[in-house]
């Protein structure tokens, strides 16, 4: 491959993807489970329900007995014992002759084949008027109709959530295995740089990167591990990112352009790293560089801080999914109609910081203001990014557009 030709986003991501295999398992208690990623197939052992049982509360009857029942003509049986939840039915099998009380998950009697739910009854003394007629199966949970014994109830691959705990619960397995968490590095690189907290001196810039990426990480489930600032010098560059090789991915920012002082690649060519990817036909985030070494990746972003938060999110993010054992790596693209003209002043694809809303059920979207690639703050108020494919120049109000989801919790 020349290494100095410029890459579409979508052949960047191919490579980098190929270049990953999935790592460990590891057993962790199924409380600790939510959010990570299944190893293993999960297959039910059990029925749930264990047995029929009672979706109201009502009574227990035989369709039979009380076919044609209604307001006018209500049919009246005796009432003979009562069942409630968790408890064992010793009567009678129902043969029509009688009725037995019922609560909400109690066992179905046997002979039993329809409950009557109670809003539909009347007690008389030590009989029930019943008003209603019902269709056989009627509000009874069939045994095994949630889940049958011997169904895979979550693949593996499944990012954990709430119900999947829950269902873990249910099915009495307390402990998963799961892809064990990547554990990624992260180093900034720059002179100007001062952290905060710091005292700053004049022409100095705040690191904000490092702690985007630290909360961008988190938030994939994986370990950050913040290295420090690598000053733009071969040797203490080399150093950090030696000792950054510890983990299963290193990524750092800035450094990456073709600056006089941007050792990045240099240091990336010194430790034998292997550059796969190197500058991409994408806006922000043109300077870019991507390697292996052994299993373990290297990501150099670039420093602009919207250029940092792009690229991890088109590449890095999928990357740490994808080593995770995950099925789905990407944040989802649904169509929306642009609200205002928007000209493409370059012919790389351009992710341009938007802002979603839904009118009537509808996706609407505009941009979020200015889109210098170091304006943190319309990165900050964009909740998707409006992607304008390569070759287009122009995109009008009222076109739909691809966006793709950045942050799809509530929207405000
Ligand atoms: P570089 O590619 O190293 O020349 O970085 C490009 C620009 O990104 C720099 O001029 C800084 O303004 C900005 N930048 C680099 N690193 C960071 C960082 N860690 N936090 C915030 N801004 C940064
Ligand atoms: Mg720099």
């Amino acid at each position: 491959m020349n290494k100095k030709q410029m890459i579409s986003v979508d052949k960047a991501l191919a490579i980098v993807l190929d270049s990953i295999k999935e790592t460990s398992a590891e057993k962790v208690p199924f409380l600790e489970s939510a959010g990570r990623i299944l190893c293993q197939d999960i297959v039910s052992t059990l029925n749930i329900p264990p047995v029929d049982n009672s979706a109201m509360d009502g009574y227990a009857v035989t369709q039979e007995s009380i076919r044609g029942a209604s307001d006018e003509q209500p049919v009246v049986l005796p009432v003979q014992g009562e069942i409630q939840a968790g408890s064992l039915y010793s009567g009678k099998v129902l043969d029509g002759s009688f009725a037995v009380g019922i609560m909400t998950g109690a066992p179905v009697p046997p002979g039993a084949d329809a409950v009557i739910p109670v809003e539909y009854t009347k007690e008389d003394g030590n009989n029930v008027k019943i008003f209603k007629s019902l269709n056989r199966g009627d509000n009874i949970r069939r045994k095994g109709e949630d889940i049958a014994q011997g169904q895979v109830v979550l693949k593996k691959g499944r990012t954990l959530r709430s119900a999947d705990v829950g269902l873990l619960a249910s099915l009495n397995i307390t402990d998963v295995m799961v892809y064990r968490r990547p554990h990624v590095a992260i180093i900034p690189t720059g002179n100007e740089l001062v952290e905060p907290g710091d005292e700053i001196e004049n022409g100095q810039i705040r690191n904000s990167n490092a702690y985007t990426l630290f909360a961008e990480i988190t938030k994939c489930n994986a370990v950050p591990h913040y290295m420090g600032i690598a000053r733009d010098d071969f040797e203490e560059t080399r150093e950090k990112f030696r000792k950054a090789f510890e983990n299963d991915i290193v990524i750092t920012t800035g450094g990456v352009s073709m600056g006089k002082y941007d050792f990045v690649k240099d240091v990336m060519a010194d430790l034998g790293i292997d550059i796969k990817v190197e500058k991409l036909l994408m806006k922000p985030g043109k300077p870019f560089v991507f390697g292996i070494k052994s299993d373990k990746l290297f990501f150099g972003l670039p420093g602009n801080p919207v250029s940092t938060m792009v690229s991890f999110i088109q590449f890095v993010r999928p990357a740490i999914r994808r080593l995770m054992g995950a099925r789905e790596l990407q944040k989802p693209v649904v169509h929306a109609t642009l609200q205002q003209d928007i000209t493409k002043k370059t012919e790389r694809r351009h992710f341009v910081r938007g802002y979603l809303t839904i009118q009537d059920e509808e996706f609407f979207v505009s941009t979020t203001g200015p889109q210098g690639s170091g304006i943190l703050t319309s990165m900050s108020d964009a909740n998707c990014l409006i992607i304008l494919p390569e070759g287009r120049t122009m995109c009008r109000a009222g076109e739909k557009v691809s966006i793709q989801l950045i942050y799809h919790e509530e929207l405000e």
